[in-house]
C-alpha cells in the first residue's frame, strides 16, 4: 500500500474515532491521524515525519511514567521498540482516561501500521472483552493461588479474588486496566506508607516470565509471583503468600548469624587470650579449649576435646563445679559464677586455678550446642599468697591474744572467750566452772631468787595449768602478774575440783630446784567458782565469786583451794 492509500485510511478512521500511525521499516513515523492526536495529546506539536519511534516512546512514557518508575525509562523503551516490531496480537491498555485496544501489522514493504481504538470504560465489561479474547475468567476462580493475567503491556486484563485478597483489592476497586506494580503501590499507600520503593528488579522479572519473584507487602507480608509468558505475549501469574516462609527464613538467618557471631566472638577472645577458654556443651563433653592449656597445664588444646570436663578437675572440688553449672544451666544469659579450683595437668599433678562459669546458648559452625563458658586463670600464685597471708593473720591473732612469757592467752582473749561461753551457758543451761589461781609469796620468790627465776616459775606454773586441762575444751589465760584464770565450760563443780587437785598435786612433784638452786616449792592458791546454768549472776560477778574464794584460800594458809557456788 502506498502513502496516498494511508492518508486515506487515516481520515477514514478518524471517522470512526480510530487513532492510525504508521513507520517505515526503520520504525520512523511517516503519518498519524487527528485521532492519534487526540489519544496521545503529549504528541501533538512534537510528532515529525521521520522521527524515530523510540523518541516517541520517550514523550509517551515520560507523560505516563511516575517518578518512581522514570529511572527505568530507557528499558520500557527498549522494550516498547521490541514489541511494536514483533506485536501481533491486539492488546489494552488505560491511558489518559481512555481504554485503548491496540493493534499493528506490518505490510507488505515492511511498513508498520498502529490502529487505537477507545473500547468502553466498564470493568465488569472489560473483563467480559477479555473472556472473548481466548480464557475463560470462571476459570481463574478456580485457581486456589492468586491468578492475574496480563496484556503484552504488562496491564492486568484478569484478576481472581484470591489475588484480590492476597493484596488487599478493597471490593470497590477494580485492577483490570492496571499495571501490577500499581495493584502492589496502593497496597503500601493503604498502610501509610505510599513511598516504598518497588524493587527495581519485579518490573524486569514480570517481563522476563520464567523465574519465580517474590513482593514484600506491608505488614511482613510477602507473596510469591511465577509467571509465564505465552507466545502472543499474554502473561499468567499466579500468586501465593509465603509470608510465613519468609518469616521462617529470617529466623534461621538470624540464628545463624549468632552462632557465626557467637563462634567467632570466643574464638577470637579465646585464642588470644592468657586465661584458659573452654567451650563445654550442655551434658559438660569439652568442644573447644584454647591454646593457653598448654602452656597452664600441659595438654595440648586437642588432648582435652570431646572429654568431660569434670575428668579434669580435683575430686574436691566436682561438686562446687557441678554446683556452678547447675546455677548456670536455664538461668539464661550471662549468668556465672567463680572459684578456685584444682585443674589436672598432664603430668599427674593439679594446679591451682580461678575457675569462672557463664551460661550461653550458642551453635557452633559444626552443629555443636555450647552451653557454657568457662575461664581458668592460673591462681598458684594468687593461692600460695592467700595462705600465708592467712598464717600470717592466725599469727598475728595468736600473738594479739597470748601472753608471750607463758604461751597462754591473755587477759584480753580470756574475756573474749569467756562472753562466749557465758551466754552459751545461759542459752543451753549448762553448768560453768571459773578458777581464780595465784602464786603464793610470789614476790619472796622474786626477792630471793630474783626475777629471771620467778619468770621461770611463772612459766612451769602456766605449764602445769595448760596440761591438765581437759583437750579440746577449756581456756587457761594469765590474769595479770602471777595470777591464772580457768574457765571451764560445761563442766560440773566435781570436775572443777579434781581439776584444781590436780593442779596442787602436780605443782607438788615439779623439780622447782632445777630452776633455782634453794627453791624448793612453788605453790599456788585457788579461787573456785561453780555456777549452774549461771542466768542469774553477771559476768563480772563470777569473777568477783571466784576472787572471794581465793582470799579465803589465802586466809586459810594458802596451797589450797576454796569453792564457792554461784546462786
Ligand atoms: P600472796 O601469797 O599474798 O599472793 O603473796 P604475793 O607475794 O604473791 O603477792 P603480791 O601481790 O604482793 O606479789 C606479787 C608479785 O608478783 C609482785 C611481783 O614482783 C611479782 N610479779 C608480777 N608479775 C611478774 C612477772 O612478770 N615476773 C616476775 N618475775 N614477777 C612478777
Ligand atoms: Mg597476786
Ligand atoms: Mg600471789
Amino acid at each position: 500500500m502506498t502513502g496516498r492509500h494511508y492518508d486515506f485510511f487515516a481520515d477514514l478512521l478518524d471517522g470512526m474515532d480510530m487513532g492510525l500511525c504508521l513507520f517505515d521499516a526503520d520504525d520512523r513515523c511517516l503519518l498519524w491521524n487527528n485521532t492519534f492526536l487526540k489519544f496521545f495529546p503529549e504528541h501533538d506539536g512534537h510528532v515529525h515525519v521521520g522521527e524515530p519511534y523510540e523518541a516517541n516512546l520517550r514523550r509517551f512514557y515520560a507523560a505516563r511514567l511516575d517518578a518512581s518508575e522514570l529511572a527505568n525509562i530507557e528499558r520500557y523503551i527498549r522494550d516498547g521498540v521490541l514489541r511494536h516490531r514483533t506485536q501481533s496480537r491486539a492488546f489494552v491498555f488505560d491511558h489518559r482516561g481512555r481504554r485503548l485496544r491496540v493493534n499493528a501489522l506490518t505490510d507488505s514493504d515492511g511498513n508498520r501500521v498502529r490502529i487505537w481504538q477507545a473500547l468502553v470504560q466498564e470493568p465488569a465489561e472489560a473483563e467480559r472483552s477479555d473472556a472473548q479474547r481466548g480464557f475463560s475468567i470462571d476459570l481463574l476462580d478456580h485457581i486456589p493461588d492468586g491468578a492475574m493475567v496480563l496484556d503484552q503491556n504488562d496491564l492486568i486484563i484478569a484478576a481472581n479474588d484470591e489475588f484480590r485478597r492476597l493484596y488487599g483489592v478493597r471490593p470497590s476497586e477494580t485492577v483490570v486496566g492496571q499495571p501490577f506494580a500499581a495493584v502492589v503501590r496502593r497496597a503500601w499507600a493503604a498502610a501509610g506508607r505510599p513511598d516504598e520503593q518497588l524493587e527495581p528488579g519485579l518490573l524486569d522479572n514480570m517481563r522476563f516470565a520464567g523465574s519465580p519473584f517474590e513482593i514484600e507487602l506491608p505488614r511482613d507480608q510477602w507473596r510469591r509471583v511465577i509467571a509465564r509468558r505465552t507466545s502472543d505475549g499474554i502473561g499468567y501469574f499466579t500468586h501465593s503468600d509465603i509470608s510465613l516462609l519468609k518469616r521462617q527464613q529470617a529466623d534461621l538467618l538470624v540464628a545463624e548469624r549468632r552462632a557465626w557471631e557467637g563462634e567467632r566472638r570466643y574464638r577470637l577472645l579465646a585464642e588470644n587470650s592468657t586465661d584458659v577458654i573452654a567451650a563445654i556443651s550442655g551434658d559438660r563433653t569439652i568442644r573447644f579449649m584454647s591454646p593457653a592449656c598448654s602452656r597452664i597445664l600441659g595438654w595440648g588444646p586437642s588432648e582435652m576435646l570431646d572429654r568431660d570436663v569434670i575428668d579434669f578437675l580435683h575430686p574436691d572440688e566436682q561438686p562446687m563445679f557441678l554446683a556452678a553449672l547447675c546455677a548456670g544451666e536455664g538461668s539464661g544469659l550471662g549468668r556465672s559464677a567463680a572459684f578456685v579450683c584444682r585443674v589436672r595437668a598432664r603430668h599427674d599433678d593439679w594446679v591451682w586455678m580461678e575457675a569462672s562459669i557463664g551460661a550461653v546458648q550458642e551453635t557452633t559452625l559444626d552443629g555443636a550446642d555450647i552451653a557454657f563458658i568457662c575461664s581458668l586463670r592460673d591462681a598458684r600464685e594468687r593461692v600460695l599468697a592467700e595462705r600465708a597471708l592467712k598464717r600470717a593473720h592466725e599469727e598475728l591473732a595468736l600473738i594479739a591474744g597470748s601472753d608471750p612469757l607463758t604461751g597462754l592467752a591473755n587477759r584480753r582473749r580470756f574475756e573474749a572467750i569467756f562472753d562466749e561461753e557465758w551466754h552459751r551457758a545461759g542459752r543451753e543451761r549448762l553448768g560453768l566452772c571459773l578458777a581464780m589461781v595465784d602464786i603464793d609469796r610470789f614476790k619472796a620468790v622474786n626477792d630471793t631468787f630474783g626475777h629471771l627465776a620467778g619468770d621461770e616459775c611463772l612459766k612451769r606454773v602456766a605449764m602445769v595449768i595448760k596440761a591438765n586441762l581437759p583437750p579440746g575444751a577449756g581456756l587457761a589465760a594469765r590474769y595479770g602478774g602471777e595470777e591464772f584464770v580457768l574457765l571451764l565450760p560445761n563442766a560440773s563443780g566435781g570436775q572443777g575440783q579434781a581439776l584444781c587437785e590436780r593442779i596442787h598435786n602436780d605443782l607438788k612433784r615439779e623439780p622447782w630446784s632445777a630452776v633455782a638452786p634453794g627453791l624448793d616449792a612453788v605453790t599456788v592458791s585457788i579461787g573456785l567458782c561453780i555456777a549452774r546454768a549461771p542466768q542469774g549472776a553477771s559476768m563480772a560477778g563470777l569473777i568477783r565469786i571466784a576472787d572471794e574464794a581465793l582470799y579465803r584460800a589465802k586466809s586459810s594458809g594458802r596451797n589450797c583451794t576454796e569453792v564457792q557456788h554461784a546462786v
